[in-house]
């Protein structure tokens, strides 16, 4: 048979990255219990439908979707949004507001594999549902502040915008909402030129162009100056005005909690289901984002709920991984490892494992020599393995309820009552 190897833009995660993966999960976890999130675990696989609903052309492209044996079109999730939006539509219609609910898994795209872009990726996703109030953005916006820098990142900044200062222009010109959807995903790629050539055949205005192509051109991170100069271009459109006043608040409300934010005002996400703020965190080492989210007010009800406003975030787990690499984040991944028990001879197997279970029962980590070697070969394989100790179970100290504790950085070892040799072990650390 030909060599297996894993897909393409899939991957293992041997036990040193699944590690630091399940430790950045662990301050996601931290961070949810910090704020009021509850976890839910939604299906990978999803009707079709609700996944490409407003997942916009480019995510929808990509997804692994195929029938089912039932005859049933159906697909690999490739975000979390519209199975929480599922199910606040069906399951939690009747709960009070706000819900706070986060989750944790992998999603599926089939996008072109590079640096940071897998087919399959992991994401911590946390979602705020049932308020339009900023301080619901403002919250999204603080606690992932809080994972970043858990996770131990620096130099993040928050890439800001509203979705509601382009649309709005669009709106007001005319622009349908297929075209306002296609114009936005070409700007999220920087194709700004097309975008516009685009709008224009779509009806807007040459003033229209003008003003978008100046918007796109406004960026920096001093924000209140920033929102003033766009301020002064979107004059004319009412509804991007109050767009822009809301993100004015939510930056506000953040304001004092050290965020570094820019606001560009040309950015758009992927996703079609964006009605409020959106942002991206981003990295200096890594010119891709490790994190986006945004309000999304239409979702529930598009899913056949009540009409219920919702913010969120993604936090892409695999790229924060890869940042937290690059920059050597001091992230504590590693327990002490196990300590070896060897039974010197074969007849001693039973009491061996008696003491190692014990120890466990203790809480003790303990890894059991089980390839059958010889007493020196067992301590070079528990060497190589780097256990900072390893119990001896022999003939002799066994008459006297002992065993051999030795030390493998010392090289020493002594001889201790079985006893005692749980707290022994845990007063060295393991
Ligand atoms: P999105 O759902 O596209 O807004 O993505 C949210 C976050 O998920 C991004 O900021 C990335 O960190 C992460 N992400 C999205 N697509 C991928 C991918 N193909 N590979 C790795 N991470 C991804």
């Amino acid at each position: 048979m030909s060599e297996f190897r894993t897909l393409r833009g899939m991957r293992d995660f041997l036990p040193d990255e699944t590690g630091l993966l399940r430790s950045i999960e662990g301050k996601a976890r931290e961070v949810a219990r910090l704020y009021g999130y509850r976890e839910v675990i939604t299906p990978v696989l999803e009707s079709y439908e609700l996944l490409a609903a407003k997942a916009g052309e480019e995510v929808r492209t990509r997804m692994y979707a195929f029938k089912d044996l039932g005859g049933r079109m159906v697909a690999l999730r490739p975000e979390f949004t519209a199975s929480i939006a599922r199910l606040v539509a069906v399951t939690l219609r009747n709960e009070p507001k706000p819900i706070r609910l986060y989750c944790i898994g992998s999603l599926y795209r089939y996008d072109e594999p590079q640096k940071g872009r897998f087919r399959e990726f992991w994401q911590s996703n946390f979602e705020l549902i049932g308020s339009d109030k900023a301080e619901a953005d403002s919250e999204i916006l603080l606690l992932t502040n809080r994972f970043m820098k858990a996770v131990g990142l620096k130099g993040y900044v928050f890439k800001v915008s509203h979705i509601g200062i382009l649309r709005s222009i669009f709106g007001r010109e005319g622009v349908a909402e297929d075209a306002q959807n296609r114009a936005l995903q070409l700007m999220d790629k920087k194709m700004y030129d097309e975008a516009l050539s685009l709008l224009r055949d779509a009806g807007a205005s040459e003033k229209c162009l003008k003003t978008v192509k100046e918007i796109v051109e406004i960026k920096g991170s001093n924000v209140n100056s920033i929102l003033a100069e766009i301020e002064k271009l979107i004059q004319d459109y009412e509804e991007a005005v109050y767009a822009l006043k809301n993100l004015a608040r939510i930056l506000k409300l953040v304001e004092a909690h050290a965020l570094n934010v820019t606001v560009d005002a040309g950015f758009a996400r992927g996703l079609e289901y964006y009605t409020g703020i959106i942002f991206e965190v981003y990295v200096p080492e890594l010119n891709i984002a490790l994190a986006g989210g945004g309000r999304y007010d239409r979702l529930v009800e598009l899913f056949g709920g009540e009409p219920t406003p919702a913010v969120g975030v993604a936090h892409g787990l695999d790229r924060i991984m890869l940042a937290v690499q690059e920059q050597n984040a001091p992230l504590e991944t590693r327990k002490a490892n196990a300590a070896a028990l060897i039974a010197t001879n074969e007849t001693l197997a039973p009491e061996g494992i008696r003491i190692a279970e014990m120890l466990r029962s203790e809480g003790v980590p303990v890894e059991m020599e089980v390839m059958g070697r010889r007493v020196t070969k067992a301590l070079e394989d528990a060497d190589r393995r780097g256990a900072p100790y390893v119990v001896l179970v022999g003939e002799k100290e066994l008459t006297e309820n002992s065993v051999v504790l030795r030390d493998m950085h010392k090289k020493q070892q002594q001889v201790v009552k079985i006893e005692d040799l749980a707290k022994i072990l845990k007063d060295l650390g393991i």
